[in-house]
């Protein structure tokens, strides 16, 4: 399995193999929030914020 790079310092970032879309990961380096996004192809991003922030 390929590992994503993170969003903000560029580290590799180990997912594991039962990952879900729409995880949260830290990052091992930055220690960044990070959300899995995609599973197929892998993609990272920041993770969003914990308020409910839906809409338009
Ligand atoms: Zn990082």
């Amino acid at each position: 399995m390929t590992h994503p790079t993170c969003p903000a310092c560029e580290a590799d970032v180990p997912i594991p193999d039962d990952a879900m879309e729409n995880e949260l990961l830290a990052c091992p380096d930055c220690g960044g929030e990070l959300e899995i996004i995609s599973l197929n192809p892998l993609e990272l991003d920041f993770a969003p914020e914990v308020e409910e922030d839906w809409g338009e």
